[in-house]
């Protein structure tokens, strides 16, 4: 069951901050799986590793999944498919644009085939999926308990884990997420920002991937750091962007991490987090979808 090509973790480390902000006796660590990879970083290769092998173990040749135009899954992937010997196929939501993104530029040249269909089209996922035979599904974003298996294992590779109160975390799809609560001790808290508006249901989907239904127990979202919604970057946030780079070199992308971070910050300094805590925020990557912005709106 075991993938080969999956990603050197060597560059994986631990950045803690020193800030002025930080209470007496609270820690705040960062755990940069944005290091893991240039392009295809952070979360999404612990969330494919399951699928992928699961694929193998089927013998399929072809996986294929769902995304936007900037989609951090539809580029993971892209390259881990390419990486272990499957051809990928990539369904993007919206007509093909005269000039594609970077980010669909990138998961072309690792030989995704790019399907581009309608918004409508896009929603009615299993009428697309009948019009590909022996083909390997990993929904939207990577949802699912196989990807939550995977991005259970992302706090193995942290020393000394036990010693953090509060894992905090982007949500997304809420995998990664679920796959964190599973794999948390009793005394500690899984804490998840969520960074689409309204997105009230994300707490069931997160529940569904719980290997034990008591450990909803261990959990809080918090909704009010979306900023405006899915990917939505106003002055504010890269402004906090520029000013987390600058402080603490710490270079966040504006759909996940900077909002996670701009959170962990309030909640810790509105002691909504107690003062005391040992903090780990997951920093999970995405650092190419800031590719929209023009040059030199952000210093990193
Ligand atoms: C996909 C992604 C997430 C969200 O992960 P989910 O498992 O969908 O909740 C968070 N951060 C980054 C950088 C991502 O690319």
């Amino acid at each position: 069951m075991c993938l080969q090509n999956m990603p050197d973790l060597k560059n994986v480390n631990i950045h803690s901050i020193k800030a002025n902000w930080l209470p007496n006796a609270t820690t705040l660590d960062v755990l940069r799986l944005d290091n893991i990879h240039p392009v295809v970083s952070g979360n999404k290769w612990f969330k494919l590793k399951y699928y992928l092998a699961d694929a193998r173990q089927q013998q399929y040749k072809t996986v294929a999944t769902f995304g936007g135009a900037y989609s951090n899954h539809i580029i993971a992937t892209a390259y881990a498919c390419k990486e272990n010997g499957f051809k990928s196929i990539g369904i993007i939501r919206g007509e093909k644009p005269a000039q594609l993104s970077g980010t669909l530029l990138s998961a072309a040249e690792y030989s995704m085939q790019l399907q581009f269909v309608t918004r409508d089209a896009f929603k009615n996922k299993e009428l697309l999926k009948q019009q590909f035979s022996n083909t390997y599904w990993i929904d939207e974003g990577g949802y699912g308990s196989l990807g939550a298996t995977g991005a259970g294992e992302i706090l193995s590779i942290v020393d000394k884990v036990e010693n953090y109160s509060h894992i905090v975390c982007a949500v997304g799809t809420g995998t990664m997420f679920a796959g964190l609560i599973n794999s948390i001790k009793e005394h500690q808290r899984a804490i998840g920002i969520s960074v689409l508006k309204n997105n009230y249901s994300i707490h069931n989907e997160v529940v569904q991937l719980l290997h034990d239904p008591g450990y909803a127990g261990r959990f809080t979202i918090f909704h009010d750091y979306h900023f405006g919604g899915y990917a939505k970057h106003p002055a504010e946030l890269i402004a906090f962007m520029n000013d987390a780079w600058h402080k603490y070199q710490l270079p966040t992308d504006i759909v996940y991490t900077a909002k996670t971070f701009y959170a962990v910050r309030q909640l810790i300094t509105r002691h909504i987090i107690p003062q005391g805590s040992n903090v780990l925020m997951i920093h999970s990557g995405g650092l190419q979808g800031n590719t929209p912005l023009q040059k030199g709106v952000l210093p990193f």
